[in-house]
């Protein structure tokens, strides 16, 4: 067993990102996060100007002419909002900007200012142009919010510029959303290591350890922003059907599948499905493996051969679902 390992992190996309190598290379570090910078600099809707802002600022006047990768990233947006039943939505961004969670000035909207940002959520109103790669808004105060799956999609853009520099081991951590390249020197299994976290709890406490190699982890979680109000819990996930935080029998749900970009598109998705619909859906989709978390403290597997996972905390019960 090796156990060197160079360990990098820079503050970027709201998160810690940290890049995991066996061999020194400052060419490759340096080439991540520049790219990372990169991108983080076309997706982004929290800064003023951006790619994404620049179709956001013309909605409802004329579309926007964007890059190969910005528009493909929004077409494969668009295709997984309008799955069935999908409460992944990519014109969430009204209604992200008027609950404003995980920024200064959240709080309870009125009910009549969700209803009329919920008239500017119909993914069905983002018009895509494939000849000249333009995107525009049909109606005034639309927005497009890639949040959800920037991360995932920028993740798997890092394995392929590692992959130029013939890097072919590591793991990156995009703050919850982790992709682990090739096998890991550090384990008799050769298996790289993941914690699974605790709700609720502090950085630190794990529920357990997920082993997986060459795979993407990601977790969409009700703990990782909110605030609460009255005894409330108002958490970042928002439902497209009804305005108001997505709200169900989960604290998190965690994908293990090869693409990191699938892994945060359905993360989202099988949280707003829940556990029963959940599971009956990765039923058809076994290419991908699931932990649900839910508030009564249970962890359901499911499709374990995409993983493994060993509990740490024993207040909660393993309950494998196949
Ligand atoms: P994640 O941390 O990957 O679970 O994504 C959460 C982020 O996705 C939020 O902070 C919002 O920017 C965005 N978001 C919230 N609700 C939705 C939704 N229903 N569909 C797509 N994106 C969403
Ligand atoms: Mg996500």
């Amino acid at each position: 067993m090796n156990d060197a390992c160079y360990t990098y992190s820079q503050q970027l996309m709201g998160t810690t990102v940290s890049l995991q190598l066996l061999t020194e290379n400052p060419q490759a570090v340096a080439a991540v996060f520049n790219t990372i910078k990169a991108l983080e600099t076309r997706l982004t809707v929290n800064r003023p100007h951006s790619e994404v802002m620049s179709i956001n600022h013309a909605a409802g006047k004329h579309a926007v002419v964007v890059s190969e990768l910005v528009f493909d990233l929004i077409k494969q947006a668009k295709q997984a909002s309008l799955l069935p039943n999908s409460s992944f939505n990519l014109a969430i961004g009204p209604l992200v900007k008027l609950w404003k969670i995980g920024f200064n000035g959240h709080r309870v909207p009125d009910a009549q200012s969700i209803n009329e940002k919920r008239r500017l959520i119909d993914p069905n109103l983002i018009e895509l142009n494939q000849h000249n790669h333009s995107v525009y808004l049909a109606k005034k105060g639309m927005e497009i919010d890639l949040g959800a799956i920037a991360k995932g999609y920028i993740a798997d853009i890092i394995k392929l510029v590692l992959a130029q520099h013939n890097i072919h081991h590591a793991i990156i951590n995009c703050g919850g959303n982790v992709l682990t390249i090739g096998s890991s020197p550090f384990t008799p299994n050769q298996h790289w290591q993941v914690g699974l976290k605790k709700p609720f709890a502090s950085a630190t406490s794990l529920l357990g350890i997920i082993q997986v190699q060459d795979k993407s982890v990601v977790t969409s979680g009700i703990y990782e922003r909110y605030f609460v109000q009255d005894d409330q819990i108002y958490h970042h996930i928002i439902n497209p059907a009804t305005g108001y935080p997505l709200n169900n029998e989960l604290d998190s749900i965690t994908i293990i599948s090869t693409n990191s970009l699938t892994g945060d598109i359905f993360s989202t998705i099988m949280y707003g499905l829940g556990c029963k619909k959940g599971l009956a859906a990765l039923n058809e989709r076994n290419s991908m493996g699931a932990i649900f978390v839910t508030k009564d403290k249970r962890i359901i597997l499911k499709n374990q051969q995409h993983f493994q996972f060993h509990l740490l905390d024993q207040s909660y019960q393993l309950c494998p679902a196949d």
